[in-house]
């Protein structure tokens, strides 16, 4: 039985007063959705504050990038050990943010994915096709694209510790959900390219959905048989949206 994550990316969002506020009402709700598993994933900036507010709860956090060199001159960038030091349980790497809007390649997605993995902060790789590749038919072909990259990289067992986030990039802040069924099928081929390594991982591994989750779809969404919990983005800035989505899940 895969626990539900449901995970909060709250992208470029917040400030010290807004932040307190929301996990304020986050804790409020926490003790009735304990069966699914509740992260959220702030600023860099705001990490330390974060980790005061939550220590000892049952809300955990992480990062939404890292660097892929665990230290040096790298002016900007933090390193997976220092994620360490805020206590992340988990880090999101390879969002389609990242890969348009910074150009991180298949490959440094990888790199990312090992170095978190090497200082023991869990992934949740993301993994999505655009419109055009929807539009195109190759969804399946990019969605393995990118997984290839990082089974090359570090095998499948390195999945043991990871999530998954099919994240279908014309979903993403734009309104506009995958059904049910367009996402449980690139779920279920996910699971199944996992299952082809390595049959027993592969049923015990999370994929998560992401691309506009709200309270209003999560129910439909989260009942699928491969879909195991959300990667939310806008909803999850209202902690009352973020908890209906959680709810659903329960
Ligand atoms: C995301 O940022 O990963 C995301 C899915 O955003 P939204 O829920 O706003 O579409």
């Amino acid at each position: 039985m895969r626990r539900k994550l449901v995970a909060g990316n709250w992208k470029m969002n917040g400030s010290t007063g807004s932040i307190r506020e929301l996990l304020q009402g986050i804790l409020g709700g926490a003790a009735e959705v304990a069966a699914v598993e509740l992260a959220v994933f702030p600023p860099f900036v705001y990490l330390g504050a974060v980790e005061q507010q939550l220590s000892g709860s049952a809300v955990i956090w992480g990062a939404q990038n890292m660097c892929d060199q665990g230290s040096g001159a790298y002016t900007g960038e933090v390193s997976g050990s220092m994620l360490n030091d805020f206590h992340c349980t988990y880090v999101i790497v390879g969002h389609s943010e990242r890969r348009t809007l910074y150009g991180e390649s298949d490959q440094v997605v990888a790199q990312k994915f090992a170095a978190a993995r090497k200082v023991g902060v869990k992934p949740i790789l993301c993994v999505g096709e655009t419109l055009d590749e929807r539009e195109r038919g190759v969804t399946e072909a990019v969605v393995g694209r990118q997984l290839k990259a990082v089974l090359d990289l570090e095998g499948i067992g390195s999945f043991a510790d990871a999530v998954i986030a099919y994240e279908p990039v014309w979903a993403i802040g734009t309104g506009r959900t995958a059904t049910s069924g367009q996402a449980q099928e690139v779920h279920a081929f996910i699971r199944a390219k996992l299952a082809e390594l390595d049959p027993a991982l592969a049923n015990k591994v999370r994929i998560l959905y992401g691309g506009s989750v709200k309270g209003s779809n999560a129910a439909e969404l989260l009942a699928m048989p491969d879909i195991d919990g959300g990667l939310v983005g806008g909803a999850s800035l209202d902690a009352k949206d973020f908890l209906a989505i959680a709810k659903a899940g329960c």
